[in-house]
């Protein structure tokens, strides 16, 4: 049984995290100042005495007593409209407290694994995007808070492994969906789902042709699960490489939904990417993953969850 610190546990993808451990018999402790998470994507661990929860912001000094086994770091905010709104908030939590979280894991000799992002590619100007690409990311545009960011948390990441032997995964994330992502947080499929499912109008920016790949949660949780019982150091892409346009998944919501639904072009917004596609030769080869559920399903799952939470 292993002792599992997992920063961001409150949020969408943390919560699930902190689900997979549970589920794996192991101990966690959630840490969230719950900035963009809910105390509800964990309120069903509440009982559970494998399971502690505790309200703080990590980009503060962050000790935990005894000993711990793993940590992973995915406090941030993560959708646009919360790294734009929280522009200070996103830079300190990748910088002080990514310091602050590989500090802990220092001082316990524990595994410490980064939740990074295929932003750090930016707008890409090579594709699909495979790992040894530095990427094109604006520093100084509205998006260069959160780019830079876990850019920042990456080097730090590797001076603490290079220069202090902290035992360091980093796992680059491409677009993941699934139940309890925020209804409102302004990203593309939560905000078709709830347009379609509320027979609201569907709001595609720009033309719709820019492109996403979209990976179900679970299968992302299990390849980052699998990176943390690997010995791979270096930044490995976890995401889907089926990629579609903003318009076809649009329209592939309308239909899943039924509903009657009408689509409305909006002005694109600032720096943002063209086209993403993860090149996952390397999670294939190193860590025998891929993804495995595919988009209908997935998408099934997460409409089935909006419709509880919205009432419809
Ligand atoms: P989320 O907003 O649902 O979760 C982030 C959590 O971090 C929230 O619960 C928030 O309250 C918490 N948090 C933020 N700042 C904090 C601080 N200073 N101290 C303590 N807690 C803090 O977002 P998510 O989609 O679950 O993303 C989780 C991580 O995965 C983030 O690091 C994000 O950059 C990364 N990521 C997510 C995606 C995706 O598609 N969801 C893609 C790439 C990378």
């Amino acid at each position: 049984m292993a002792k599992v610190v997992i920063t961001g546990g409150a949020g969408f993808l943390g919560s699930h995290l902190c689900d997979r451990f549970l589920a794996e018999g192991d101990e966690v402790i959630c840490i969230d100042n719950l900035i963009t998470g809910s105390a509800e994507n964990i309120a069903h661990n509440f009982g559970n005495p494998k399971f502690k929860f505790i309200n703080y912001d990590v980009t503060n000094y962050t000790y935990i007593s005894g000993e711990v086994d793993f940590i992973l770091h995915f406090a941030s905010p993560a959708s646009p409209i919360d790294y734009l709104k929280l522009p200070i908030q996103t830079l300190k939590v990748g910088s002080l407290g990514t310091h602050k979280t590989l500090g802990l894991a220092k001082e316990k000799k524990a595994r410490y694994l980064l939740a990074s992002t295929s932003e750090v590619y930016g707008d890409p100007l090579i594709h699909p995007q495979d790992e040894s690409y530095w990427g094109n990311v604006n520093p100084v545009g509205y998006r260069g808070v959160y780019d830079e960011a876990k850019r920042f948390a990456e080097a730090m990441t590797m001076a603490y492994h290079r220069y202090h032997g902290v035992d360091t995964r980093i796992v680059r994330i491409f677009n993941t969906y699934g139940p309890r992502m925020r209804i409102n947080d302004g990203r593309a499929i939560p905000a078709f789902i709830s347009q379609a499912l509320n027979n609201e109008v569907v709001t595609v920016f720009g033309d719709g042709s820019q492109t996403r790949s979209v990976c179900y949660v679970d299968d992302l949780i299990e390849g980052i699960y699998r990176l943390i019982n690997s010995n791979v150091t270096h930044p490995v892409n976890i995401g889907n490489p089926d990629e579609i346009t903003m318009l076809d998944l649009a329209k592939e919501i309308i239909e899943l939904t039924n509903s009657k639904s009408q689509i409305v072009f909006k002005e694109l917004p600032e720096d943002d990417p063209k086209v993403r596609r993860p090149n996952i030769t390397l999670a294939k080869k190193l860590l025998d993953w891929e993804p495995k559920i595919h988009r209908s399903i997935g998408l099934k799952h997460t409409i089935e969850d909006f419709r509880k939470r919205l009432g419809c």
